[in-house]
């Protein structure tokens, strides 16, 4: 490959490599470890922003919980996606406030994540990012309802409903909604 020389300073290769993967979907190898790099265009979608309400009813904000407790009966584990809400600072990763040092998987819905689940606030609709940060953001402002799109109904799942016609699960030993 042209772009990269083995004398340029990592400085201008990372550059060169941040360039070519700027245009969506643009993808490169990296030059020093030869992973296939890629900015990531996340938007949060309808599973998301469904999973999130269930998380913003499981504890209060701030309140930290293992995400695996708070899960959507018949349509599993989302959580990986749902955490990705971070980059917007809806969610916070709690791993370093783990009082035993456990293994991570401990998150908090943030007061601004409680704001946007109230329809207070909007996001941008795309974050990107690159190697966990957010570069920056884009496209137009959405609000809850907007990420729900059709499949879910905003005002049930606020109510303490399921929103569609699966039961939502919170923990082994109750349901949230239902
Ligand atoms: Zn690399």
């Amino acid at each position: 490959m042209t772009e990269f020389s083995d004398d340029m300073p990592l400085g201008a290769a990372r550059d060169a490599l941040r360039e070519l993967i700027t245009p969506r979907g643009a993808k490169h190898r990296c030059p020093l470890c030869a992973r296939t790099t890629q900015i990531q265009w996340r938007t949060i979608h309808s599973s998301m922003a469904r999973y999130f309400l269930v998380l913003y009813h499981a504890a209060p904000p701030g309140t930290a919980m293992p995400i695996r407790d708070a899960r959507i009966a018949g349509d599993s584990i989302k959580g990986a996606d749902v955490c990705k809400m971070k980059y917007w600072g809806l969610l916070k990763d709690e791993r370093e406030r783990r009082p035993d040092g456990g293994p991570g998987g401990w998150w908090s819905v943030t007061e601004a994540g409680a704001r946007f689940a109230r329809r207070e606030i909007t996001v941008p609709r795309i974050a990107r990012v690159y190697a966990d940060r957010v570069l920056s953001f884009e496209g137009k402002q959405v609000d809850i309802r907007d990420c729900l799109g059709d499949r879910f109904n905003y005002d049930a799942l606020m109510a303490g409903s399921p929103g569609d016609d699966d039961a939502l699960v919170v923990g082994t030993g109750g349901t949230l909604f239902g």
